[in-house]
């Protein structure tokens, strides 16, 4: 399984970062705490783009290269 970090940027409004694929996540809550956890759980479940992005990409190189 690949190795995500979530990074918070910015406090007002928290803003979350996923350091795999730059997806945001922010969050008004208060308190602070409040608003960590709210980003932290949909940072959880929320399913990095790069790979898929990554395959499909390779796929048309591939098929342009061939011809
Ligand atoms: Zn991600």
């Amino acid at each position: 399984m690949a190795k995500r970090k979530l990074k918070f940027v910015r406090d007002h409004p928290l803003l979350g970062i996923c350091g795999y694929c730059n997806v945001q996540f922010s969050s008004g809550l208060m308190p602070i705490e409040a608003a960590r956890e709210d980003i932290q759980e949909r940072f959880d479940v929320h399913k990095c783009k790069r790979g898929g992005v990554n395959q499909a990409a390779a796929r048309i190189v591939r098929k342009t290269t061939k011809d």
